[in-house]
């Protein structure tokens, strides 16, 4: 069964592009087929995955107005062994020219149902804001990845972020549920982050992935390479902590398949 996780959080800055760069490598190098979806006009994950976003014939925009079939698309990351569906700055215009299109929040779900059966994994990265492309990305996954970083006002837009989903539920995507919270850029030294980080497992038990991610210099210096840190320095403590919690994810996956088989 392939898993389609979006990841996503309207507070900007988190580590969402960073996560789903980083976690699709690390599903690469774990033998994985995945596909990222970029569904960001600001292109970061299309930029950090080595493909030059202002050189694109077909985009996540085309595909979104069905003027372009996933699979016309899609574009191999060169440094990260994974597909992308990239974007640019037109994916901006999407959100306008969408507005009377018919099941305009189904847009993404089509097309990557379309081209499901060609991976494991689909990670949808999703821009800073609750607007209809996060609806779109919300309205095509399985379940909802949340990076948040551990600082004081980290769980006040959780709530906004719950209720869109709670919406999505009820009108869009029966199924959907938060997959995982994932603690980002978090420094050890700092003690007021160490007290959020272990409230956050108090409140979220084990929702909370177990790996969080260190704030690491090579996942910041990566992406002006076009490249996910696994490959830019694989040795890294940030490439190491995000293949750690792609195996965690992997766990997670199949310790959930076997809960959904298993007799009554
Ligand atoms: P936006 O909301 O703008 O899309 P985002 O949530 O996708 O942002 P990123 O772009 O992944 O966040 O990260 C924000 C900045 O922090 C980037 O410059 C990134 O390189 C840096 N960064 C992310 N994670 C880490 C980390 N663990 N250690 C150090 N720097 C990090
Ligand atoms: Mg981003």
């Amino acid at each position: 069964m392939s898993r389609v996780l979006a990841v996503t959080n309207q507070k900007g800055g988190v580590g969402k592009t960073t996560t789903v760069v980083n976690v699709a490598a690390s599903l690469a190098e774990l033998g994985q087929r995945a596909l990222l979806v970029d569904l960001d006009p600001q292109g970061n994950a299309t930029t950090g995955s080595g493909i030059d976003k202002s050189a694109l014939k077909h985009s996540v925009y085309h595909v979104l107005l069905e003027q372009t079939p996933p699979q016309e698309a899609r574009i191999r990351s060169p440094s990260g062994g994974y597909d992308v569906l990239p974007a640019n700055r037109e994916l901006a215009g999407a959100e306008v020219e969408l507005v009377d299109g018919e099941r305009r929040e189904y847009r993404l779900k089509n097309a990557i149902d379309s081209v499901i059966s060609d991976y494991d994994v689909v990670l949808i990265d999703c821009p800073p804001a609750l607007n209809l492309l996060t609806i779109n990305g919300l309205a095509a996954a399985w379940r909802v990845l949340i990076p948040m970083q551990c600082e004081y006002y980290a769980l006040e837009g959780l709530s906004d972020l719950v209720q869109t989903i709670r919406r999505v539920r009820s009108h869009l995507n029966t199924g959907l549920e938060i997959e995982g919270l994932l603690r980002t850029m978090l420094d050890p030294r700092n003690a007021l982050a160490q007290q959020v980080s272990a409230q956050l497992e108090q409140h979220f038990g084990a929702k909370v992935y177990r790996t969080a991610i260190p704030r690491n210099v090579r996942l910041a210096e990566a992406p002006s390479h076009g490249q996910p840190a696994l490959r830019y320095d694989p040795a890294s403590k940030g490439a190491q902590a995000y293949l750690q919690l792609t195996r965690e994810i992997l766990e997670r996956f199949e310790a959930d398949a076997l809960h959904r088989v298993s007799p009554i």
